[in-house]
């Protein structure tokens, strides 16, 4: 845990957030500046700055994670990101994976 990451704060409960689904090694919760309706964030409970840092077994937890977001969000696209360090546009050093639905025009979100 790092005590100044925000991330870690929303983990220790210490920041509020909505909270979508949780286990013992992850946490996805909405994302506080959507760039669309749902956008959800998942990360791992343990403060690691990039992806190539996380252990598999995170990894592992993490992706089966954003695949149950993204089915239950009911957009037929979407988009699953994860931006690693500050070139890469990471604003929040503790890695995660964005989940962004991209809806069309008929199913009226966004
Ligand atoms: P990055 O640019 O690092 O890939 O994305 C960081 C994301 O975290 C941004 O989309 C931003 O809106 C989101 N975010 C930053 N601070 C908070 C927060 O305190 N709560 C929540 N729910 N999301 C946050
Ligand atoms: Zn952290």
């Amino acid at each position: 845990m790092a005590a100044s990451c925000i991330f870690c704060q929303i983990v220790k409960g210490d920041v509020p957030s909505f909270k979508l689904l949780e286990t013992e090694l992850s946490l996805s919760f909405l994302d506080i500046n959507p760039v669309s309706k749902g956008h959800a964030l998942v990360i791992p409970k343990i403060h690691v700055e990039k992806m190539h840092e996380l252990p598999d077994e995170y990894l592992r937890d993490i992706l089966p994670i954003a695949k149950k977001i993204a089915r239950a969000q009911g957009t037929k696209d979407y988009n699953i990101l994860s931006n690693n360090g500050e070139l890469a546009g990471q604003d929040v050093p503790h890695v995660h994976f964005h989940v962004i639905p991209k809806p069309n025009e008929e199913e009226g979100l966004g």
